[in-house]
């Protein structure tokens, strides 16, 4: 179910500057932070009212088409969809990827199994070399 289809269901009308946040997640693949969304709604709509941004993310949250969590003391958005990911950070140039959060549900599984921890695995930094900085090495 789309989120426009969603919020409407839950009675919340579609404002012209909801449409745009809405819009804005979705051509997102990656997360945002609340700044990043003003900045761009301050092009698209001058004026715009920061409280009634972080109200409608709320609005988005609480009705889950949005998934809310913190990063390095930032909260940053998502698109409820596109599920996690993790963070590649090069060490030497500070490029960073995302690479999917599959990729360590083996890892969560031996926490579990081994230790009977449950990983919160969402949004993990690992630092490295990127594929560039390897070949400038070499
Ligand atoms: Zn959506
Ligand atoms: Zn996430
Ligand atoms: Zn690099
Ligand atoms: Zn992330």
């Amino acid at each position: 179910m789309s989120c426009s289809t969603i919020l409407k269901q839950k009675g919340y009308k579609m404002t012209p500057q909801r449409r745009l946040i809405v819009e804005y997640i979705h051509d997102n693949q990656s997360h945002l932070t609340a700044d990043e969304l003003i900045s761009f709604l301050e092009t698209r709509a001058p004026g715009i009212n920061k409280s009634t941004v972080y109200r409608t993310l709320d609005l988005l949250e609480e009705s889950g088409c949005v998934v809310k969590s913190e990063i390095d003391g930032h909260f940053i958005y998502h698109h409820a969809e596109e599920g996690h990911h993790h963070h590649l950070v090069c060490r030497v140039c500070g490029k960073t990827q995302d690479c999917n959060e599959n990729l360590f549900s083996s890892v969560k599984d031996v926490l579990a199994n081994r230790y009977g921890f449950q990983a919160d695995f969402k949004h993990i930094m690992i630092t490295g070399l990127c594929s560039a900085c390897r070949k400038k090495s070499r």
